[in-house]
């Protein structure tokens, strides 16, 4: 191929759909006015609480329906919302989104703990801190933070204290994908986070591979040693289910469960009761 081939091939690759860089661009562009434009919506998944055998909690998960495109996922969209200064708004409409909701599962009469995630970069952000604790404030003992380790080594100071004023207002911090990114024991210890969520990549092959089963068991013991409660995340199986059971791990989150679905499902989901005990439990020789 000569050069002038070679540039003319990239210049069709750039203008056609669906090239990353293209994509990036248009994709930033339009993310701007999504909010605005109500193209954002939240999809629930829940946790369960293993040996009370009751859905103990939620996550809130961002969506993005697109005009053209259709289903965004956060992958695809948060680390762009954190480039161009849309994560805070976006977290807080979140938040709004969650109590709204809340709300009517409260009138439903279920009372249950949301989680919603929050990046990094906001927990150096004093006007996010100000105005979501105020946003919160009677409803904080039903509001979880997800943050990560990750996040909290960028500025661990800060961090920390912005945190700390977050669980003092009565929020319950919970640590995510526990030991995927940066994991510092020495910042372990000083987080005020009442639960640890072991990342979904030790959960995956829990029980088809050799190491992981150790690491989660250890990492549910030292979680427990720090007075922390622990979910593992991306529970597919029974099979992982009846381990984890049977390594005292408090909650669970995944496709075994529930993927995560809209408020109207969700709400469906609470009044079927779908948590059948029997089908959840572990076989009775794993029983503790
Ligand atoms: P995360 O908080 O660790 O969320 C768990 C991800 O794993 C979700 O992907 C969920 O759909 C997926 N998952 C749950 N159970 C299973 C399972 O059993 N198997 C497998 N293979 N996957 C499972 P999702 O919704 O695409 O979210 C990806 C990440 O995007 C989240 O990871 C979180 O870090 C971020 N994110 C989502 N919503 C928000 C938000 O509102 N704000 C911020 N800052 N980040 C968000
Ligand atoms: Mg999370
Ligand atoms: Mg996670
Ligand atoms: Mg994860």
């Amino acid at each position: 191929l000569d050069q002038a081939r070679v540039e003319q091939a990239i210049v069709i690759r750039d203008l056609s759909m669906g090239t990353p860089a293209f994509d990036r661009l248009t994709l930033t562009r339009e993310l701007g006015a999504a909010i605005a434009n109500g193209e954002m919506f939240l999809q629930y998944q829940p946790k369960v609480h293993v040996r009370r055998q009751e859905i103990s909690s939620a996550e809130a998960l961002v969506r993005w329906q697109h005009p053209t495109r259709g289903l965004v996922l956060p992958g695809d969209f948060i680390p762009l919302a954190e480039e161009i200064g849309e994560i805070g708004p976006l977290t807080l409409w979140t938040l709004d989104k969650v109590i709204e909701d809340q709300r009517t599962l409260a009138a439903d009469g279920h009372d249950l703990t949301i989680f919603i995630n929050i990046s990094g970069q906001l927990l150096a952000d004093t006007s996010f801190v100000a105005e979501a604790c105020a946003k919160v404030c009677d409803n904080a003992a039903r509001i979880g933070f997800e943050i990560t380790e990750t996040s909290v080594i960028r500025d661990p100071q800060s961090a920390i204290a912005n945190l700390q004023t977050f669980a003092d207002v009565g929020i319950t911090i919970a640590i995510d994908d526990y030991g995927a990114g940066l994991s510092s024991l020495a910042y372990l210890k000083q987080l005020p986070a009442r639960e640890l969520k072991i990342d979904k990549m030790f959960v995956l092959q829990l029980t088809s591979s050799n190491r992981d089963p150790l690491i989660v068991r250890s990492t549910i013991d030292l979680a427990h040693a720090l007075e922390m409660e622990v979910t593992a995340e991306g529970v597919e199986t029974q099979a992982a289910m009846a381990l984890l059971t049977v390594m005292g791990c408090d909650m669970v989150q995944g496709y075994l469960i529930s993927r995560p679905i809209s408020i109207d499902a969700f709400r469906q989901f609470l009044r079927d009761d779908k948590l059948r005990p029997e089908e959840y439990s572990a076989p009775s020789m794993f029983k503790r």
